[in-house]
């Protein structure tokens, strides 16, 4: 199936929908395709405590709440993943998973980010078998064991929060000695009575066994006086930051700081006139919620402006 369309909006976070309410508001009729994981990271949270007007509210809800909300105001969502992009046609081309193509006009490229792994063998191994970058999904699996988290923002103090749920006690490991998270987290984390942090500490290594494959303990090095300890866990969760979701535009958009998208200033202009980026795609300083939404409404905004010249 081919389509032509105004705007193509790939991604389905608070990026996405919001710059497909306020396109389809402008009357550009919009198409949203919403990826492999629709609604994006937020769907893998739990309470989201600061989304303006509301004072908890959880995750999947919210995402289901803009979902429908962009819903409402007229865009196509659809279920697939863009799986090539060609930047240099004019239209704009981009192919789904499924094999529908999509001519756009414009573009708003809205592809979040994802977890990142420290890279270590023994991690890879392990992966799915008590090693994992997600709480939500995996903490249940836990119940009454020690768990280990590996970082120092909100991600990892947020899951470590979670799993005390699960776990019979949880070991914060942070490679420095203060943390990145909000103050209210960690006033939150070192009130919780089930919860260790160890302070200037790196993993050198998870260890199991291979039959029932499965995490057994793990090698952690003081930073300060290379001593290396091994703390017996059943699982691993690491939550050392996020990488731009950028494979669809490599080596076709200037990018920076590791990969996200260079944007002019105070606009979400990409280096290809016509193409838009917005959220954790491009925003590697502030990386909220509601700044990706403030971002997808820019995006919205400035696509406009490009469609009617
Ligand atoms: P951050 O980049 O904020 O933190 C990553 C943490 O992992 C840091 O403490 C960092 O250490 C540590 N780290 C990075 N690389 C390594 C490594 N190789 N080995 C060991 N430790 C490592 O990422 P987050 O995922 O926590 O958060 C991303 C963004 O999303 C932030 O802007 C955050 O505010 C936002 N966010 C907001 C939430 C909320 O508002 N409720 C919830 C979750 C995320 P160091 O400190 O030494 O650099």
């Amino acid at each position: 199936m081919q389509k032509k369309t105004k705007l193509l909006i790939i991604g389905s976070g608070p990026a996405g929908y919001t710059a497909a309410i306020y396109a389809s508001r402008a009357l550009l009729d919009p198409i949203l395709i919403q990826g492999i994981q629709p609604g994006g990271q937020l769907t893998i949270t739990t309470e989201v405590e600061n989304w303006p007007g509301e004072k908890e509210i959880q995750g999947p809800d919210l995402m289901t709440n803009l979902e429908d909300h962009a819903k409402a105001a007229g865009t196509n969502i659809i279920n697939n993943t863009i799986v090539k992009l060609d930047l240099k046609k004019y239209p704009f081309l981009a192919i789904s998973d499924n094999g529908n193509e999509y001519e756009a006009e414009s573009i708003i490229l809205a592809t979040g980010a994802q977890a990142k792994w420290l890279g270590l063998k023994s991690e890879d191994k392990y992966k799915g078998f008590g090693v994992s970058a997600c709480a939500t999904c995996d903490g249940f699996f836990f119940r009454n064991e020690i768990i280990a988290v590996i970082g120092g923002g909100n991600t990892a103090v947020e899951e470590a929060l979670f799993l005390t749920k699960f776990a019979k006690k949880v070991i914060l490991i942070h490679r420095r000695d203060t943390l990145r998270a909000e103050k209210i987290l960690q006033e939150r984390l070192f009130n919780n009575p089930k919860v260790e942090v160890i302070w200037n500490s790196e993993l050198k290594e998870i260890i199991g066994i291979d039959s029932p494959l499965c995490v057994e303990a793990i090698k952690i090095e003081n930073q300060k006086n290379n001593k290396e300890i091994e703390i017996a866990c059943k699982g691993v969760f690491i939550a050392i930051g996020h990488a731009p979701s950028n494979e669809l535009i490599l080596n076709q958009l200037e990018t920076h700081n590791g990969g996200y998208v260079v944007t002019k200033p105070n606009s979400t202009e990409t280096s290809i006139p016509g193409v838009f980026a917005a959220g954790d795609i491009t925003d590697f300083k502030y990386r909220q919620a509601v700044t990706a939404a403030g971002m997808g409404c820019m995006a919205a905004l400035e696509a406009e402006k490009f469609l009617s010249e």
